[in-house]
């Protein structure tokens, strides 16, 4: 199956995936999934098992049930997500991965499932979580005016998640539609919206939460997904987001949303409840995100245990402990600071300087032995569980579409599975779905405006890999996968996806056909004498195995 559009291209740098798409909803959807199509397979796998261990229900059993209830309903409200996700369907097959809208659909409610399930079943059972629907998730801020060094936004957050699904959130996203906003997003393969949450979109917002844990109230009407993507792409302004946000509110993970404007350098809270919400806004001063809401409406009327003052659980101990960093970096707060308070490990009930656990800003369930856990239903000792990222953005950031993520964790511990198992042989039934998660460094990911991009006239070096990567090392040039005729962009030293016949094109103009075996000519450094010729070596080779 050909392509519909050559203008996608993605790469790998740093443990996080870079995608970018455009054009309408079914061929920037094609494009995606046909990208994801390795990743995805792998998330079935995972899915087959992780569903019927934590709902005795298979992950069939939801795909069928989430359709009944929501696929009619995308169709006619959600028209060009329902088209983006067919798109990502049919890519994901003509990819190698077999799947349906079905799947995708049902895939893309993920982290809506357990308020839903709960509710329809009426049997309180979630994902870790027993009589709570709700996971807790997630350490942020966002701060302006005083707060920050330059008086504009400034914003950090993590994600933390079980590691088995959790650890596929490695996406940066940068989707750029015909109609509305582009924006780029993490999310994880064949999500339209971004989960974790965070994005920067072309309307100059930012946009994070936090998850208001053991929230229990939910109502059957729009997914919290395919809200807040269409606030994404069309809302450009803060009370767009509150207005999108609101309409068919159904409870489903609720989060305390934290929306900055970068027009105009305002900030603003929403703790969206169900029959509850609060806002606030502010030019001068800063939300934090611990996974507990403040207004004592959601929290007492909405919400059980919510944990707000107990610094033994980690809403209390993150209330205290960001409290405490912003005051303490009170004018200072810029990229490098907001690096330092996403991993911070200072845990405010034992009062101990570097204690990775569930308590700290940078959580680490895996490490912690939960001696001091005053809620037996919430995760265990020892969970696999905890930050598997970190995200900084400030205003000037987000107005170039850009912002700095580490993949892994916050602090860059590195997370070794076959370590984990060993010590902790009561999970040995997750280590064949576990990953590691080596130490990462902060990257820059930026939307390149490539569809208007001219690749400048430069000597390029080409590397090519026993396992059949390869490496541009020129900020300047693509490469084309001549077999799915699919670009890539060539960022600083990046390795590519599984590339197997591969041409180099100098400039667009120049574009060769490898059906005609012409390699293109390219200009190499005496370095890389040799590197035409394995190109050419190494694509006729695959030919020869192909036929
Ligand atoms: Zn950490």
């Amino acid at each position: 199956m050909k392509n519909k559009n050559k203008k996608s291209y993605s790469y790998k740098k740093n443990g996080w995936t870079y995608i970018h798409v455009s054009g309408d909803p079914k061929e920037r959807g094609y494009d995606y999934g046909f990208i994801c199509a390795k990743d995805f397979k792998e998330i079935q796998h995972m899915l087959g098992y992780l569903m019927f261990e934590t709902f005795g229900h298979t992950w069939e059993y939801f795909i069928e049930e989430i359709n009944k209830s929501f696929k009619t309903m995308t169709k006619e409200e959600f028209p060009e997500l329902y088209q983006e996700m067919e798109g990502i369907a049919e890519g994901c097959i003509a990819g190698g991965t077999k799947t349906s809208l079905d799947e995708i659909i049902a895939w893309n409610f993920y982290m809506s499932i357990p308020y839903w399930y709960s509710y329809k079943s009426d049997s309180h059972t979630g994902k870790e979580g027993g009589g709570n629907k709700a996971d807790d998730k997630c350490s942020a801020f966002m701060a302006v005016g005083d707060w920050t060094s330059d008086g504009k936004i400034v914003v950090a957050h993590n994600s933390f998640t079980d590691y088995i699904d959790g650890q596929y959130s490695n996406i940066i996203l940068d989707l750029n539609p015909t109609n509305g906003n582009r924006f780029i997003m993490q999310t994880s393969p064949c999500w339209i919206w971004s989960g974790t949450d965070f994005f920067v979109t072309s309307a100059g917002i930012i946009g994070t939460e936090t998850t208001i844990g053991g929230f229990q109230p939910y109502s059957e009407k729009y997914p919290i997904g395919y809200r807040i993507r269409k606030a994404m792409q069309y809302g450009n302004n803060l009370d767009d987001y509150v207005e999108i946000l609101l309409d068919g509110n159904s409870g489903d993970y609720a989060n305390s949303w934290l929306f900055g404007d970068t027009k105009n350098n305002e900030i603003m809270r929403l703790e969206l409840g169900l029959k509850y919400h609060s806002l606030s806004r502010t030019k001068n001063g800063y939300f934090i995100g611990f996974n507990a809401p403040y207004d004592p409406r959601i929290r007492n009327l909405e919400v059980v245990n919510s944990g707000f003052y107990d610094i033994r659980r980690h809403q209390g101990a993150r209330k205290v402990r960001l409290q405490e960093l912003m005051d303490k970096y009170k004018g200072k707060l810029n990229i490098a600071v907001a690096q330092k308070i996403i991993s911070d490990h200072y845990d405010v009930y034992l009062k101990k300087d570097n204690n990775p656990c569930s308590r700290t800003v940078c959580s680490h369930y895996d490490l912690d032995a939960r001696e001091y856990m005053s809620q037996g239903d919430r995760p265990k000792p020892f969970s696999p569980h905890g930050a598997v990222d970190g995200i900084v953005c400030d205003t000037k950031l987000a107005q170039n579409m850009s912002f700095v993520g580490r993949f892994g964790n916050s602090c860059g511990i590195a997370f070794d599975k076959d370590k984990f198992c060993k010590e902790h042989i009561q999970y040995a039934n997750f280590c064949s779905f576990l990953k590691n998660r080596p130490s990462q460094p902060w990257t820059e990911f930026k939307s390149y405006n490539l569809d208007k991009k001219k690749p400048a006239n430069k000597n390029i070096n080409i590397k090519i890999n026993k396992s059949q990567l390869v490496r541009v090392e020129d900020k300047n040039y693509f490469v084309t996968n001549d077999k799915i005729s699919r670009t890539y962009y060539t960022d600083e030293n990046i390795e590519y996806i599984e590339p197997k016949n591969i041409t180099i094109r100098k400039k667009q103009i120049n574009i060769k056909s490898m059906k005609n075996k012409k390699i293109n000519r390219i200009k190499i450094n005496k370095t890389n004498k040799n590197t035409k010729t394995n190109t050419k070596n190494r694509t006729n080779k695959n030919k020869l195995k192909k036929n």
